[in-house]
């Protein structure tokens, strides 16, 4: 026997390539445009002598800011270290029984790395061939679910209506609803918390408020999901969010005006995107994110990332069942999308 015997032993998520030096990053969804101008000034002016002390342990300064503008309670935000940790502790926290939690076949491939590392059993249900999701596949026994909507990495939304459908059918089940890419012109499911206790709402400071770098995420439920939530996270690591951190997210919370102008402008870009993709014989199913999930008519997914890789230009590939044939383009500025529109007109000729 070998002490290997013993070892947690995962195959762990990858993210998309972080490349240096100057290229046109469209392959993990991040933002083109700065934060809020406010989070420059405050960093300038930071008080260094501050970080001497612990942060706050609840985040309530955040906390608070984020319940004012989503019209809740602050007992019903949990605040940490990027949706994917928000993600993590629900998982931890909510999943903890012998059935099955549902999600879907082709969605954020970090779900089924969790559920395996928290030996949380697991079924994916699959999504029809235009990748829409079907709530009736959700109204069997499970331990849980989690829908990522607008879902990722295929872009689709799905209206409230369905949302209502799968929480009315799972009244016995937390449903998380992952809602990293709201902001871009979805509908939130924050409106159906005050009917439904079972509804944890998770979303993101990465993409909408161009901060993936500083890492915040943040969880939206009843108080009581919230506390045992808290609970969970304080039995694992009490200062999660650095003081910094915390100080710039309420900043950009607050900056309402310049966080509308920046979604708006990725909306715009990305209607004119779907407009030349389509003149380039690209095929995709309406995007209300920030990125495009794209097939070619004639041409294999996997030369054209390469070819546009070789120009410097990176979006996202996966050679994985039913998607090996589609591009996850994020939607950069006007000028990026247009250096890509050129090129990919180029490698296609
Ligand atoms: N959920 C989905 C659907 C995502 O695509 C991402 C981004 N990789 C995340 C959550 C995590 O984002 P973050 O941890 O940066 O908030």
């Amino acid at each position: 026997m070998s002490w290997e015997s013993n070892v947690r032993k995962v195959v762990p998520y990858v993210p998309g390539e972080q490349p240096v030096g100057k290229v046109i990053k469209l392959n993990t969804n991040e933002n083109p445009y700065p934060p809020a101008p406010g989070v420059e000034a405050l960093l300038k002016n930071f008080d260094v002598s501050a970080l001497k002390k612990y942060p706050e342990s609840d985040c309530h300064t955040l906390a608070n800011a984020l319940a004012e503008k989503y019209n809740v309670k602050p007992s019903q935000v949990f605040v940490g270290v990027g949706s994917d940790d928000v993600l993590a502790m629900a998982f931890l926290t909510f999943f903890n029984s012998d059935k099955s939690i549902l999600f879907p076949d082709i969605t954020y491939s970090f779900y089924d790395v969790w559920a395996s590392l928290f030996k949380i059993p697991f079924e994916q249900i699959p999504l029809d061939e235009e990748f829409r999701i079907h709530p009736e596949d959700y109204a069997k026994e499970n331990g849980g679910v989690v829908i990522a909507n607008p879902n990722a990495p295929t872009g689709v939304f799905m209206g409230l209506d369905s949302i209502r459908q799968i929480l009315d059918r799972n009244r016995d089940v937390v449903c998380i609803v992952d809602e990293a890419y709201v902001d871009f012109g979805a509908e939130s499911a924050l409106s159906l918390l005050d009917e439904y206790d079972n509804l944890l709402v998770i979303q993101t400071f990465s993409k909408s408020r161009s901060m993936a770098g500083l890492r915040i995420g943040y969880a939206i439920g009843s108080e009581k999901m919230i506390s045992y939530l808290q609970d969970v996270k304080y039995s694992y690591n009490s200062y999660t969010m650095n003081s910094i951190t915390l100080a710039i997210g309420v900043e950009a919370v607050r900056d309402d005006e310049y966080f509308r102008a920046t979604c708006e402008k990725i909306i715009n870009t990305r209607e004119r995107l779907k407009g030349q993709l389509r003149e380039l014989g690209f095929e995709f199913q309406d995007s209300k994110t920030n990125f495009i999930f794209a097939k070619h008519s004639s041409v294999p997914a996997e030369h054209i990332f390469k070819e546009l890789k070789n120009r410097n230009i990176y979006v996202r590939y996966w050679n994985k069942p039913r998607i090996s044939e589609y591009l996850r383009i994020t939607v950069g500025t006007d000028e990026e999308c247009d250096t890509l529109v050129a090129n990919l007109k180029d490698i296609l000729r």
